[in-house]
């Protein structure tokens, strides 16, 4: 009845420019073991390589504007078809179009798929030119950095420049990208408000709001507990596409706070078992066997509380 092996996890991580998602997406990548496919970073590359894509996508991306949906297709339909997303991929940045949207959902309907999981960060326009205007890149990571909110090492108080702004990891030099302008950004906000906000409705079952006009920390938390809002699903063994209002309930009070370590043990220990899928859950719970009994019993209430559901499904739609 249940087809969690068959299914990759097909996450979407969903904001305006400058909302958090290069700047999340990597930590997300790190506990789901799927790859984060960003689709800027890809057309960044193809012009860089000048490609045929990259001719194509080279002016419009710089003046903010949005690249054609044929294209942008072809180059996700060839990723996500490499072994690395075998177990899932973490769209950023598609899709950016209604149009896009319904031609990733033929292509995945192919292999009986579909998107389980979508994150919007949520951020005021008000906000965004700041961020976007302070933002460095490393360009071969796609680390984020900003001069104020998130200073590499390097710049140490100092202004910043090319010789003064240098990836944490590497020592590499950032640099800012042609489109992070506060005129191309009006005219990306603008496509993003008329073209790419409306895809969300398509999504609404299983999509998921994090407010991202908070500290990066209090927003990794909250990622953090929606990811294992996932691993409640699975836990319980029920499908992943998060339809179940059981679910969405339980994620949406997960996202109040911090889980306690016996939850989070208790999710771990059985994720372990039932997810070969996300690779990463049972790493995100290393801590000590401990407290055997609570675990127990709150496994037992949960699987209580799933199996009311099924006998009165009906009393729990729109609750
Ligand atoms: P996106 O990929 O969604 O366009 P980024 O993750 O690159 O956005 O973030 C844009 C800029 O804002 C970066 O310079 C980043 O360091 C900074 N930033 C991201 N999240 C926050 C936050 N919560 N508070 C302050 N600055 C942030
Ligand atoms: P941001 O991180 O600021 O949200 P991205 O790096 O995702 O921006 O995208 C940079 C540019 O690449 C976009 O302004 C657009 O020109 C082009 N682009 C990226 N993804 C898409 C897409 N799915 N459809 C059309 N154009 C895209």
């Amino acid at each position: 009845m249940y087809t969690i092996h068959d299914h990759r996890i097909i996450m979407m991580l969903f904001g305006p420019p400058g909302a958090g998602k290069g700047t999340h997406g990597p930590k997300v990548v790190d506990k789901l073991g799927t790859p984060q496919l960003s689709t800027g970073d890809m057309l960044r590359d193809a012009v860089a390589k000048d490609t045929e894509v990259g001719k194509a996508a080279k002016k419009i991306m710089n003046e903010g504007g949005l690249v054609s949906d044929d294209i942008v297709m072809g180059i996700i339909k060839d990723r996500i078809a490499e072994p690395d997303c075998n177990k899932g991929f973490i769209l950023d940045g598609f899709p950016r179009t209604v149009k896009q949207a319904e031609m990733l959902d033929a292509l995945l309907a192919e292999t009986d798929e579909k998107v389980n999981l979508v994150i919007e960060l949520q951020v005021p326009d008000s906000i965004l030119e700041e961020r976007i205007c302070g933002r460095w890149i490393h360009k071969a990571s796609g680390r984020s950095y900003h001069v104020k909110f998130n200073p590499p090492k390097s710049l140490a108080g100092r202004t910043p420049a090319a010789k003064t702004m240098k990836d944490d990891e590497t020592g590499e030099i950032l640099m800012q990208r042609p489109d992070d302008t506060a005129e191309a950004l009006v005219k990306r906000l603008q496509a993003y408000h008329n073209e790419t906000e409306p895809i969300l409705a398509r999504y609404k079952k299983c999509a998921y709001k994090v407010n991202a006009n908070q500290s990066m920390d209090k927003v990794s938390v909250d990622l953090d507990n929606i990811l294992y809002g996932l691993t409640i699903c699975v836990m319980e063994k029920v499908s992943l596409d998060l339809d179940n209002i059981f679910v969405r309930k339980d994620l949406n009070q997960n996202v109040q706070g911090p889980l306690s370590s016996a939850f989070m043990e208790c999710l771990g220990d059985v994720a372990s078992k039932f997810c070969k899928g996300i690779q990463a859950i049972p790493m995100l719970f290393q801590k000590p066997k401990s407290n055997r009994q609570k675990i127990d019993e709150y496994r037992n209430t949960m699987l209580d509380k799933v199996r009311k559901q099924e006998e009165q499904p009906e009393k729990l739609v729109g609750a």
